[in-house]
């Protein structure tokens, strides 16, 4: 940097959806190549830091797991406390996964304090048999103010697009 000052902006970001889709797939394979790890666990919760340097700034990124209670769509505050970043994940090949994000994002903008940068992903997509179509999923996250996107946890499809589409936009909120 030329003028040795960065700004440093803090996230947030919450992951939700049905057990199965793939969440937890999705954080690993992420911040597995991200810098600064640090893995806690909390009671029902697990969390993640990483930072990343994008567009001369620092995002310093908190990424809260579920840890199975989501089984009972039930999170607790702690959970989406500040949060001002969300994923909703559901796996494209399972229509009840898909449906059951109208739940999670209704839990959603009951605990979090908008403004907030929410992205729907379709997960699994090296997968597909009884597909959800691009286009359903699309005209959905749109409906609720969302950007959409598929990925494969498997396979490293679309996840660094979707973290860097959330840290330009925490930076523009900042
Ligand atoms: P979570 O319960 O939402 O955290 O889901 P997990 O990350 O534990 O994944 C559930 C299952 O789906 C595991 O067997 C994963 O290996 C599998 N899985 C996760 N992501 C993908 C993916 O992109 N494609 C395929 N085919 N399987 C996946
Ligand atoms: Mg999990």
């Amino acid at each position: 940097m030329a003028n040795g000052i960065m700004k440093t902006i803090v996230g947030k970001l919450v992951i939700l959806g049905d057990g199965g889709v793939g969440k937890t797939s999705l954080i690993t394979r992420y911040t597995q190549k991200a810098f600064n790890l640090n893995i806690s666990s909390t009671i029902g919760a697990s969390f993640f830091t990483c930072k990343t340097n994008i567009d001369n700034a620092i995002v310093r990124l908190q990424i809260w797991d579920t840890a199975g209670q989501e089984r009972f769509k039930a999170m607790t505050p702690m959970f989406y406390r500040n949060a001002n970043a969300a994923l909703l994940v559901f796996d494209i090949t399972c229509l009840d996964s898909f449906g059951n994000m109208q739940t999670w994002a209704q839990q959603l903008k009951g605990n979090v304090v908008e403004p907030m940068v929410l992205c729907v992903i379709g997960n699994k997509i090296d997968l597909s048999e009884n597909r959800v179509s691009r286009e359903e999923a699309l005209q959905y996250a749109n409906s609720i103010g969302a950007q959409y996107f598929e990925c494969s946890a498997k396979e490293d499809q679309g996840i660094g697009q979707v973290f860097e589409t959330i840290s330009r936009d925490l930076i523009r909120l900042s």
